[in-house]
């Protein structure tokens, strides 16, 4: 059924509908076949929402031919979706800015989604994944509880060590893994470094650069085969979307898709909205929340109750070097992540009072979205490690994550300035 064309005597816009048409059929019947506009006409500036589960056909021959992937189309939805394609396309237009070849992309549920869609379509029993010791929880969860059980074995090294990296893969290393920054220490891998010795060895490296979304970092262009986001976090950037993305080679993202697509991690219309909404104003916030989390992250080193601030604008943080040359620079200057770790002094209660006490700062998981959020790092994101694995982990027990949000800079030091002039001084 659709509209009919209304007569010259009436705008031409006025939605007419003629009860003669489909009069034969029931009611039930002309409920759940209501018209609609003619798509002929209908060009929309801001994207669609195909908020459908399954799309139609005229001809069976060309459903058959879409399902088996020899004509462009759309089916069902876990399969494909335009919106989420639209938002997968636009992380891939980021990300592959500068390279010389085609990239292809992949949207997820959540980051990971894509992260255990990933590792599912590259390993297999009796295979070895290479991974950092540093690697996000979740990952390592994957890895350690869930892939273990199917015969995958992982190395978890430092990969801020290329040597350590080297002797880390074996002839039967299907993927390795590593993150741009590592959390919560900001420790930055030297992608380009890692990519060749990934490429000498025939292996594909896979990157989570959640915490370098562009305009910090484009792994691919320094040599990864795949680089992924938990577009929960700055991609989405508003804390109120969780979705995920790969992007990188065409044929390795083919085997990426085949395997989302019998796992199910796929994205739904409405997150990929709001993922795609965010990414209009992508390069502008991860800007400013750079040069935001600089500025708090030099006020904090200068004050007397800080024993330790990790950032990698900081000219004492191990691979401020590498961070200059990898990560990218605009008119507001370098761009080191919008991730702050500070240590008061005073220990782990020093690092739940900081957190407390702060006014602008949110106690919350989570990162990357317009607000400035904490965690205690050693009783959240780290809450397995007791004090000496912590230590080893190169985390302090009072360590207190910060992702700095869109707030005025000058808000938030006062507001840290403030917490921190409030903590008791610890006897000399
Ligand atoms: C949050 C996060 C993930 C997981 O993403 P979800 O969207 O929560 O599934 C993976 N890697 C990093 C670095 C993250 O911060």
């Amino acid at each position: 059924m659709s509209e009919v064309e209304p007569p010259d005597s009436l705008p031409a816009n006025l939605p007419i509908f003629d009860p003669t048409i489909a009069a034969d059929y029931a009611e039930n019947t002309r409920a759940v076949h209501s018209p609609r506009p003619d798509l002929r006409h209908v060009r929309a500036l801001g994207l669609p929402t195909y908020r459908t589960a399954a799309f139609e056909f005229d001809r069976t021959e060309d459903y058959a031919s879409v399902l088996g992937d020899r004509q462009p189309g759309y089916t069902y939805s876990r399969i494909d979706n335009p919106t989420a394609d639209a938002f997968a396309l636009g992380v891939a237009s980021l990300e592959a800015h500068g390279l010389d070849h085609p990239v292809a992309a992949q949207p997820f549920a959540s980051g990971m989604a894509a992260i255990s869609t990933v590792l599912l379509a590259l390993a297999r029993a009796g295979a070895h994944v290479v991974a950092p010791n540093a690697v996000y929880g979740g990952t390592y969860g994957l890895l350690v509880h869930v892939l273990a059980r199917f015969g995958v074995e992982a190395s978890f090294v430092d990969l801020t060590d290329l040597d350590a990296a080297r002797a880390a893969i074996r002839d039967d290393t299907a993927v390795v893994w590593a993150e741009t920054i590592a959390n919560p220490t900001t420790a930055v891998t030297d992608i380009g470094g890692l990519a060749a010795i990934c490429h000498s060895a025939g292996v594909p490296l896979a990157v989570d650069s959640t915490f370098a979304p562009p305009p910090v970092c484009r792994p691919l262009r320094w040599g990864a085969d795949l680089v992924m986001h938990s577009a929960t976090k700055y991609l989405g950037g508003h804390s109120d979307v969780t979705g995920g993305v790969v992007v990188g080679d065409p044929a390795l993202v083919a085997r990426v898709r085949a395997a989302r697509i019998d796992l199910g991690g796929s994205l739904a219309p409405d997150e990929a909205f709001l993922l795609h909404r965010g990414l209009a104003t992508l390069p502008l916030r991860v800007a400013r929340h750079c040069t935001t989390a600089l500025t708090v992250a030099e006020a904090l080193a200068e004050h007397p109750m800080v024993e330790q601030v990790h950032h990698p604008g900081l000219a004492d943080h191990p691979q401020h070097a590498l961070a200059g040359k990898q990560f990218e620079s605009g008119p507001d200057g370098s761009r080191y992540g919008a991730i702050v770790t500070v240590t008061p002094r005073g220990g782990r209660e020093a690092g739940f009072r900081l957190a407390d006490a702060l006014a602008v700062g949110m106690v919350a998981t989570s990162l990357g979205g317009v607000h400035t959020v904490v965690s205690h790092v050693a009783s959240t994101t780290h809450r397995q490690f007791d004090d000496a694995a912590l230590r080893a982990a190169g985390i302090a027990p009072g360590a207190v994550r910060i992702s700095i949000g869109l707030e005025d800079p000058d808000d938030l030091v006062a507001d840290f300035t403030r917490a921190l002039d409030g903590l008791p001084r610890p006897a000399a």
